[in-house]
């Protein structure tokens, strides 16, 4: 099969047996077939279970198709069920064998699913539930030998299973506005983590070269100069935001990069490795909205989107919390921190996340199943016929997109 391996993985963490499964031929010819297929496979596995998957056009030269999704069984909108997996985490998911991995039961200690060269399995690690987000990433890194592996990281605050705690791709906060991690948390799981090594194949990669190329063109005409995280959020126009910023980068495929770092610890001048942790990659559009409307300052904001990454705690409910009792300073946001999260509620007008840049949220759940990223797609407007006609050589068929 053209951009997919064919099969998915799927694991059983209360016995921690693995199975792997052929796909049928066409099973992914419309975004809505393929999120039946997934759901199917869900439902196959029990009523426990959830997935994280890649899209079908994951790891093309489509621009920003760099992404994947974690989907949970729920009642409500696409928007409330389909959690974005962005940065590289969905081009190397699928580059690891699978192009979706279903998770059910509970394990009886904590550990991490390990996937690589078509390999599943959990490993045994008590030691990781003590750790952190990042004490977690790094762990597995360590232990597994390659500083290049995706980690999906739960935090402490999973440990307690409240609807605001957040998932951390690779050190990094923003995706996970709808209580993913409380989904690991309760499975005794801190942390998937992959390591893609495989290929792909495409019908005609010189015409799917030629055609992506004149879209990235079009695209970068329309949307003009970037400036990083300022350039979807006038909050960080601010200068105190200037001052901190070293670079901005982009997730697999992105010609317009919204992630931008800035330094707290070290001058922002200084491009070569300086201090061992030098600042954070912000690019949670909400949080850093709402921390501004409380009047912290830039400094202030980076400091507790990255305490909040580090507890795997969602930033605006964190800061909700801390102004019930008046004015929000870091002392307030690290004493909700510390309170661990039990019982700490989801800001309910987050619950749209990446969504919210869509009027129509099928138009979300289609950009997620095709694997490109819904703040790319929303900003460049989101272009069907042009999807289609640049996917085309690369699938060697036309995708129904609208099934
Ligand atoms: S818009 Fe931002 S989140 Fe989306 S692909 Fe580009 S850099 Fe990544």
């Amino acid at each position: 099969m053209n951009l997919a391996n064919g099969r998915y993985g799927e694991i059983d963490l209360s016995s921690g047996e693995t199975q792997e499964h052929d796909l049928e031929e066409g099973y992914a010819r419309s975004p809505t077939a393929f999120l039946s297929r997934i759901d199917a496979a869900i439902a196959d596995a029990g009523e426990d279970a959830m997935a994280i998957s890649s899209g079908i056009l994951t790891g093309s030269l489509v621009p920003a198709a760099g992404a994947g999704f974690l989907r949970l069984v729920r009642d409500g909108s696409e928007a409330e069920s389909m959690c974005p997996l962005l940065g590289f985490v969905g081009v190397e998911l699928k580059l690891s064998g699978f192009d979706f991995l279903v998770i059910s039961g509970k394990a009886s200690g904590h550990g991490y699913i390990w996937i690589r060269d078509g390999i599943i399995e959990f490993v045994s690690s008590p030691g990781s539930a003590s750790l952190d987000s990042w004490g977690r990433t790094d762990l597995i890194r360590s232990e597994q030998g390659d500083g290049r592996i995706q980690v999906i990281a739960a935090g402490s605050w999973a440990e307690s299973q409240p609807p605001s705690s957040q998932l951390i791709l690779n050190y990094w906060g923003g995706e996970d506005k709808i209580g993913c991690a409380a989904e690991f948390g309760s499975r005794k799981l801190t942390a998937i983590a992959f390591r893609g090594m495989g290929e792909l194949d495409l019908e005609d990669s010189e015409g799917h070269f030629a055609a992506s190329s004149e879209l990235y063109g079009k695209h970068l005409a329309g949307l003009g100069e970037n400036r990083g995280l300022a350039s979807f959020s006038s909050a960080a126009e601010h200068e105190g935001y200037s001052e901190l910023l070293h670079r901005s980068i982009a997730c697999y495929g992105c010609p317009f990069p919204c992630r931008s770092f800035y330094k707290l610890f070290e001058d922002a001048s200084v491009k070569e490795r300086g201090a061992q942790e030098p600042g954070y990659l912000v690019y949670d559009v909400a949080a850093v909205e709402f921390l501004t409307s409380l009047e912290l300052s830039p400094r202030d904001v980076i400091t507790v989107l990255m305490r909040c990454a580090r507890f795997g705690a969602e930033p605006v409910s964190v800061a909700t919390a801390a102004s019930a009792g008046g004015a929000v300073d870091i002392a307030a946001i690290q004493n909700v921190l510390e309170s661990g999260g039990a019982g700490s509620s989801a800001n309910s007008t987050l619950r749209r996340g990446f969504a919210d840049s869509f009027e129509d949220v099928s138009d979300y759940a289609t950009c997620l199943a095709l694997g490109l990223c819904p703040r790319y797609w929303a900003k460049a407007g989101m272009d069907l016929e042009a999807i289609g006609r640049v996917s085309e050589p690369a699938l060697g068929a036309l995708i129904n997109i609208v099934d």
